[in-house]
C-alpha cells in the first residue's frame, strides 16, 4: 500500500534565500539589492501591500474575497504593463 507523502512547500522565503516569490504580487523576487520584489518601489505595489495587509487582518470572509479580487486585478494590470 502506498501512502502519498505530503510535501510541504514553503512560499514565504526568509531574506537569506536567493529567490523568493513576492507574497504581495507573486513576482519572482530578486535579492541582489536586498529587495524582495522587483516592483517593491512602485506606487501600485504599495497599494497592493495595503490590500494584502487588509486581507490578512479582516475578520470578514466576504470582505477578504473582495479585497483578494481587487488585489488580483491591481497586480494583473500592473504586471501586464511591465512586460
Ligand atoms: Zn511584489
Amino acid at each position: 500500500m502506498m501512502i502519498a507523502q505530503a510535501q510541504p512547500f514553503v512560499m514565504l522565503a526568509p531574506a537569506r534565500h536567493d529567490r523568493a516569490e513576492c507574497p504581495v504580487c507573486g513576482s519572482a523576487g530578486l535579492s541582489h539589492g536586498g529587495a524582495l520584489c522587483p516592483h517593491e518601489a512602485e506606487p501600485w505595489h504599495e497599494e497592493a501591500e495595503a490590500l494584502a495587509f487588509e486581507i490578512r487582518h479582516t475578520a470578514s470572509p466576504r470582505l477578504s474575497t473582495m479585497l483578494s479580487l481587487d488585489l488580483e486585478e491591481l497586480v494583473a494590470r500592473n504586471l501586464d504593463r511591465a512586460h
